[in-house]
């Protein structure tokens, strides 16, 4: 097990670590545990030296919250959750800038909703930013819009969320910071037989049966949603580990391969799973006519710019999917647009350095850049 894990994880260069609320704020103090969050920074701090890039998805918003809004005990109604998060997320921001500022490591806080991992433009828009912020070697804390989330639009659990901004993000590992150390085929904590998994390829109903039901429709955080997320990881080529977070340096045990966990091990990368789901699960909604020029610079694996674009066919909005065809019809490649259909027209024909004169504001240099590109 050990040197296994040892590779998956120190192999990847683009991470996600979801942390549990437990695991950041002290159940009596309602603090968060400073000398736990320290020693995950310097894991942290090691894992980017080796030239890794790490999001960190943190709970703890409405556990921190609550004790400073001099909340009851059990259960809390939305409203009060929403505001126990508006109260706690100052703090835990501030714990996160604090602890790794002992390594002079940028941190951007980042508030999402499901609807900006569903709706097109704003995912495009997430995903921009948080790439940006890693290329400026900043560690981006996302948690969930608590405060305005409704019902309908919540995740709920910060399983699912950490998921998807892996998913967002093309991140190549995602490891979640449990109470438990990894799936079992039974609850460990009612059955001492229980047998441990260490490794799971596809989430078969076997599996599922595995993570066992729900306890109601409030309970977040258990095995059902990590398998949720599972399922959303390895559909964008993400491995994802399960491992015990309630150790110091728990990162730093995963690495060294001393922490069992089990992984979900997914068969594409995620370069190729997201061009699949470009190229295939995506219906497109208009056509980019391009010239010769950019017919040889697609080929090359080069991004599509508004100066090889001789017609633009179709309404569309920000993030559509749209077909690249040469002149004579033949289809190139499907892509997601970063302009809407009557911006594209404008700048179709035209150098990238004159977008910002021709619509009055800077955007994209592409038109279609290559990682939102899949090749016919
Ligand atoms: N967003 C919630 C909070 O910060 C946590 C949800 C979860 O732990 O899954 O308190």
């Amino acid at each position: 097990m050990t040197a296994r894990g040892d590779k998956r994880l120190a192999g990847a260069r683009r991470l996600v670590l979801k942390i549990g609320s437990a695991l950041i704020v002290d159940e009596k103090s309602g603090a968060p545990r400073r000398d736990w969050l320290d020693a995950l920074s310097d894991d942290i701090a090691r894992l980017r030296a080796g030239g890794a890039e790490v999001i960190v998805v943190s709970s703890g918003a409405i556990r921190l919250g609550r004790v400073r809004l001099g909340l009851p005990r059990g259960a809390l109604r939305l409203e009060q959750s929403q505001a126990a998060a508006a109260v706690g997320q100052i703090g835990l921001a501030h714990a996160w800038q604090t602890t790794l500022a002992r390594h002079d490591i940028v941190v951007a806080q980042l508030l999402l909703t499901l609807e900006d991992s569903e709706q097109r433009e704003r995912y495009l828009n997430a995903r921009q930013t948080m790439t940006t912020l890693l290329r400026q070697g900043a560690v981006p804390v996302i948690n969930e819009n608590d405060t305005v989330a409704t019902a309908e639009i919540r995740f709920g659990d910060n399983d699912r969320l950490a998921a998807r901004v892996a998913e967002m993000v093309s991140a190549d590992a995602l490891v979640l910071f449990s109470d438990i150390d990894g799936l079992y085929d039974s609850d460990p904590r009612g059955n001492p037989d229980a047998v441990f998994v260490p490794e799971v390829r596809r989430i078969t109903p076997e599996i599922e049966a595995m993570a066992g039901v729900a306890q109601n429709e409030l309970s977040n955080g258990g095995m059902v949603t990590k398998l949720m997320a599972a399922r959303v990881a390895m559909a964008a080529g993400c491995r994802m580990a399960i491992v015990d977070g309630n150790r110091l340096n728990p990162l730093a045990a995963l690495l060294d391969g001393q922490a069992r966990c089990t992984w979900f091990l997914p068969s594409a990368t995620p370069a190729t799973a997201r061009k699949r789901w470009i190229g295939g699960t995506l219906k497109p909604v208009g056509t980019l006519v391009v010239d010769d020029g950019a017919v040889k610079a697609l080929a090359a694996g080069k991004s599509l710019l508004p100066a090889g674009v001789v017609a633009v066919e179709g309404e569309f909005q920000v993030g559509a999917a749209v077909l690249v065809a040469a002149r004579d019809g033949r289809t190139l490649a499907r892509g997601l647009v970063a302009y809407a259909a009557a911006d594209a027209r404008r700048i179709a024909g035209r150098k990238s350095t004159d977008i910002e004169a021709i619509l009055g504001w800077r955007g994209a240099d592409e038109l279609i850049h290559r990682d939102d590109l899949a090749m016919a």
